[in-house]
């Protein structure tokens, strides 16, 4: 290749005579090229001619491979510095030097950008670096790792001309000469400003979120409600710490999936649990299911665990996720709940059997009046008979009296009997005035022996109500003798009133007695509360429960004079019985 260049350069040295200097590849006795000085100088004579050309080949092969290298070094410097730079300017990255011996710190384009200045705005020494490092870092961060080695790693906040505040990181290293004195400082800077807010506003969320985390996992033990999730591609279950509590297991003891569950549960309710699972898996119904836990000490619980199912575009299903509540407890309550209400019930109908059995004689009393009449009448009747003539028509009229006072014993009967019987709740169209004024005719030799003296304002043309006869008898009853009650030393008079007000019916049982215990008017609607030597305190709380279920309301108010007055309404429209057994409303509160 160098052929031609070489016999034009010495055709042109020839003709000219001027030295010749070239660089030249020449092949060497093994073959290779090799890059070669090739300098002629001409010899000339006195008249200046030239006679002979001395000439040099000088072997410059490494020269020239070093200056090759270092042209392709150097272009590849400027590349790397450029790419440098800019790696610099993204990754805000800087880099700096401090020569510690002549103190002069030489800072990249991006350092300077970091500082908030311009690319190489000014030269920079160390008292203007000091100035620009808030002085905590400086004491704390940059002169303590200045000491600390020969690597050094800091953090420090950098403070802008404009006051802006940005943190950096400094990376350095000290090289010292050989007798171990640093000689100079270098390193990088970087601006991790915004890494840093980042990095607290995720400690931020995290803190948040393990507090939430925290939270719901208080949640759920407090309301002993537990997580679940089943991935149906995996059939892996995945479970909150209370489920696994609730399942007598430590949190996340073991791996679960359906099989294990099934096996935790009694194998009673397993059916229940694949049923459950088919029918909302097939869409047709919510997951809703309540099953017994067998923990692994063998003591049973009773769950409630509920169920959504997650679904693709296509509408199948991937994911099945749910609650589950550990009822033991509730369900324990509910039974006793349902005893205590039968023990009421129970309490109440011995109640009205005792008060009924107080009241025997009385009765007696109330049924030996027609039936001594009747007896009287039946004289009368045999009397008019054996006259000669008969005379029918009196003894007709006397046995009609018979007729009559037999039909009212048997009446009294009844309802006594009716009072008796355990029966369950009904509702039939009652008149209301027609019970009150049986109970003024069950109750008048109770009043007469206490000298109390019984009074009625009934209105008239009163609605029929849906209600319980018997149960209804039942409140007038308790109110009424419990005013006897409180006039038994006294005497005095008791009204009993019914009117219409405010579409509704009100009736009052009013006293002149003893008037109501002080301070305790809201007490005795409670179970238990009594003032009487041989009372049971049950009189109330049944009538209010009574009035309750048939959707009334029951207080008493203490007289303007003497005595106090009860009062209760029912609806007038008729009612849906609100409850299926008598003491509804009567509750474990009102036990106290
Ligand atoms: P008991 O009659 O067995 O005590 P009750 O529930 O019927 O049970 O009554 C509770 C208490 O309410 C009575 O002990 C009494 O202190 C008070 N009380 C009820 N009715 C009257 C009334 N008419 N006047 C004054 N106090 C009454």
């Amino acid at each position: 290749d160098d052929l031609e260049g070489q016999v034009r350069k010495w055709t042109d040295a020839i003709a000219t005579g001027k030295p010749l200097e070239t660089e030249v590849r020449l092949r060497s006795s093994d073959g290779q090229y090799r890059w070669q000085l090739d300098r002629g100088i001409p010899l000339r004579d006195e008249h200046g001619n030239i006679v002979k050309w001395y000439g040099v080949v000088t072997d410059i092969e490494d020269r020239k491979r070093a200056e090759e290298a270092l042209t392709v070094l150097s272009e590849d410097l400027r590349e790397s510095k450029a790419k440098l730079e800019k790696a610099q300017r993204i990754t805000h990255v800087g880099y700096w030097e401090w020569d510690l011996v002549s103190n002069r710190i030489n800072w990249s384009d991006e350092t300077y950008r970091i500082y908030g200045l311009r690319p190489q705005e000014y030269p920079m020494d160390i008292v203007k670096v000091q100035e620009k490092i808030h002085p905590e870092d400086w004491e704390s961060g940059m002169k303590v790792a200045l000491s600390a080695g020969d690597r050094f790693d800091a953090e420090c906040r950098v403070i802008r001309p404009t006051g802006e505040i940005r943190v950096a990181h400094f990376h350095g290293d000290v090289k010292r000469d050989a007798s171990g004195q640093p000689t100079q400082m270098f390193g990088t800077i970087q601006d991790i400003t915004e890494r840093k807010r980042a990095e607290e506003a995720l400690q931020l969320v995290s803190s948040d979120l393990q507090d939430s985390k925290a939270k719901l996992e208080e949640a759920q033990r407090i309301t002993h409600v537990g997580y679940w999730e089943r991935d149906l591609a995996t059939d892996r279950i995945t479970w909150s710490d209370e489920t696994y509590l609730i399942f007598g297991l430590r949190p996340q003891q073991q791996p679960i999936n359906l099989a294990v569950l099934r096996q935790k549960i009694h194998s009673e309710d397993r059916a229940l649990l694949s049923h459950a699972l088919d029918e909302a898996l097939a869409g047709r119904a919510r997951y809703d299911i309540e099953y017994r836990v067998l923990r692994p000490t063998g003591e049973l619980r009773v769950v409630h665990s509920t169920g959504d199912v997650k679904r693709d575009a296509s509408g199948k299903a991937y994911v099945m996720f749910g609650t589950v509540q550990d009822i033991t407890d509730r369900k324990r309550a509910e039974g006793e709940r349902e005893k205590l209400r039968q023990l009421e019930a129970d309490l109440a109908h011995v109640n009205r059997v005792s008060t009924l059995g107080e009241m025997a004689a009385s009765l007696a009393h109330e049924i030996k009046q027609p039936i001594a009449a009747a007896i009287t009448s039946a004289n009368t009747c045999i009397e008019w008979l054996s006259h000669e003539p008969p005379n029918l028509d009196r003894a007709r009229a006397a046995a009609a009296r018979i007729d009559g006072y037999g039909n009212r014993a048997a009446e009294i009967i009844d309802r006594i009997r009716s009072l008796y019987k355990k029966s369950p709740p009904r509702r039939e169209l009652v008149d209301t005035n027609g019970i009150l004024e049986e109970m003024l005719t069950l109750l008048e030799g109770e009043a007469s022996r206490s000298s109390v003296a019984m009074r009625a304002e009934l209105a008239a043309g009163l609605p029929k109500i849906m209600a319980d006869p018997v149960q209804l008898q039942q409140v007038f009853m308790n109110l009424m003798l419990n005013a006897i009650e409180a006039m038994m030393e006294s005497g005095g008079e008791l009204t009993v009133k019914s009117q219409m007000q405010d579409a509704q019916l009100q009736f009052s049982v009013s006293d002149t007695g003893v008037g109501l215990p002080m301070e305790k008017k809201d007490e005795i609607f409670s179970a238990f509360f009594t003032t009487k030597p041989q009372g049971s305190g049950m009189g109330l709380a049944i009538s209010r429960s009574i009035v309750e279920s048939h959707g009334g309301r029951l207080w008493a108010t203490a007289n303007a004079g003497r005595g106090a007055t009860f009062h209760f309404t029912l609806p007038a429209q008729t009612a849906e019985p609100t409850s299926s057994t008598f003491s509804a409303g009567l509750d474990a509160s009102r036990m106290n």
